[in-house]
């Protein structure tokens, strides 16, 4: 029995989660199988009563969705996914506050000198658009190659859409300042959290040495409080993340994807080259370090933003394995990855790009009168970016962001309804990316602040999470 135990415990927890993705997809595939065909039809008559017609069914796509995700959490292995996949996205949203903001005061503090300060934010703030802009890049030369939304006949549903204003400079501005930071935290409105963190810090280095230390000491303690609780949190996940793929699964099932699938081959083949290529050579190129090490030793992470498609609700498991799995040294990590989380999305971008030129595509050969210029894709490209700077790190906030260059290049917003069926494994694998792209900026900067430990890096290959620290 005890060596079963010692064997169980030697398994690493990215191998654990696997199990977990592979349990999930089982689970998920036998309530599909089980409950699908009846459980879409009582959604629909839920929802629009016993007669219908095809458009209506079309235009209440959403709403049918909603109700379809409600009547499987009745079912019992639904109850259970629902229930388990809700209470592990909780505890993941859980430690982020704390940490966040721990992180931040403790980085800044930490840091006596504004000119460290300065360099690693310059940095960091290049990181971001550079990356960026080489994902958006990718992006535009696969769909332009590839074509996905040439030829493709799609009937247009009529959803309805929310369309946000877009924001002006001042607004923009504006939102970053929390007039109450009690509620941008009850919010989990990261930004405004971060600007105070960051203030709160600088402060906190112009006032007596005493009272420094004092903030210094408690949030260090928080901080390394939120870390362990991170970890078990991380212990729990191949449950969790079993759960939350057994909940999608169950109300899409796999043939979701046939209906776009150029388009979301497109995506993914992208945000694969900027994965698997792009990222790792800058890696290796500015640090000579093995990227595919750095990116095992990370796994554990980019399986939970892929599951949780949600790059700040995966923020503490990117801070904890970063520090004790990559060896960056927290001063870096601290300050750089909460930023990134929050503002450096590459898979959101070049995603951004796919999709609008996807559907510019389609809609330019019914409309001969739209054309896409070069002028219109160079648009295309710079709200791509600012809208991955802008959107928040939860599931679908890229697609909701969308509306911003739909409406600035002139697409019909109805369109964006082509999106959603296959929005959810789309953003999924590019959580993965901002994730992977955050990880990378913070030990390519770590590097070039002599702050990484190279006795994590090697030793954390062969060691399970929860005995990393
Ligand atoms: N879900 C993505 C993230 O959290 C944002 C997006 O929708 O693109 O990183």
């Amino acid at each position: 029995m005890d060596r079963i135990v010692a064997f169980l415990r030697r398994i690493e927890i990215h191998w654990w989660i696997l199990f977990g993705m592979i349990a999930g997809l089982l689970w998920g595939l036998y309530l599909h199988e089980m409950h699908y065909e009846v459980l879409l039809e009582q959604a629909r008559e839920n929802v629009l009563g016993p007669e219908y017609t095809e458009e209506e069914r079309i235009a209440e796509a959403r709403a049918i969705r909603d109700e379809l995700q409600r009547l499987f959490a009745d079912t019992t292995g639904g109850a259970a996914a629902q229930g388990i996949a809700q209470i592990f996205l909780a505890l993941l949203q859980m430690v982020v506050i704390p940490l966040v903001v721990a992180s931040l005061v403790c980085g800044v503090t930490r840091m006596s000198d504004f000119g460290r300060l300065r360099r690693i934010g310059g940095r960091a703030a290049a990181w971001y658009v550079t990356t960026s802009f080489m994902a958006i890049t990718v992006g535009l030369v696969l769909v332009n190659l590839i074509r996905p939304g040439q030829g493709v006949d799609v009937p247009i549903a009529l959803d309805d859409v929310d369309v946000p204003d877009p924001a002006g400079a001042w607004e923009m501005m504006l939102s970053i300042i929390p007039p109450n930071v009690v509620e941008a935290a009850a919010n989990f409105d990261l930004l405004p959290l971060i600007f105070f963190s960051l203030l709160f810090g600088i402060f906190a280095l112009r006032v007596d040495d005493k009272h420094r230390e004092t903030i210094y000491a408690l949030f260090e303690a928080v901080f390394e409080v939120m870390m362990k609780m991170t970890l078990f949190v991380i212990a729990l996940a191949p449950v969790g993340i079993a759960a939350l793929i057994a909940r999608l699964l169950a109300t899409t099932g796999v043939d979701v994807l046939w209906g776009v699938a150029g388009y979301a081959a497109t995506v993914a083949a992208a945000l694969a080259v900027h994965f698997f290529v792009v990222l790792p050579l800058l890696l290796w190129i500015l640090t000579r370090r093995n990227p595919y090490r750095v990116m095992h030793a990370m796994a554990a992470t980019l399986v939970t933003a892929f599951s949780t498609a949600s790059s700040a609700g995966t923020l503490g498991v990117t801070l904890e394995q970063t520090e004790h799995r990559v060896g960056v040294d927290n001063k870096v990590g601290g300050f750089v990855l909460p930023l990134g989380a929050t503002v450096n999305m590459d898979g959101t971008a070049l995603y951004e790009c796919v999709a609008v030129l996807f559907v510019a595509q389609i809609y330019a050969a019914a409309h001969p009168e739209f054309a896409l210029t070069f002028g219109v894709q160079l648009t295309i490209v710079i709200l791509a970016l600012m809208v991955s700077i802008g959107a928040a790190g939860i599931p679908h906030a890229g697609l909701v962001m969308m509306v911003i260059i739909f409406e600035a290049v002139g697409l019909p917003l109805e369109l964006i309804a082509l999106l959603w069926a296959v929005d959810r494994p789309l953003d999924m694998a590019r959580t993965m990316v901002n994730v992977w792209s955050d990880t990378v900026g913070a030990v390519i900067i770590a590097h070039h602040e002599g702050a990484i430990d190279e006795e994590v890096l090697f030793a954390g290959q062969d060691t399970p999470a929860d005995g990393a620290t």
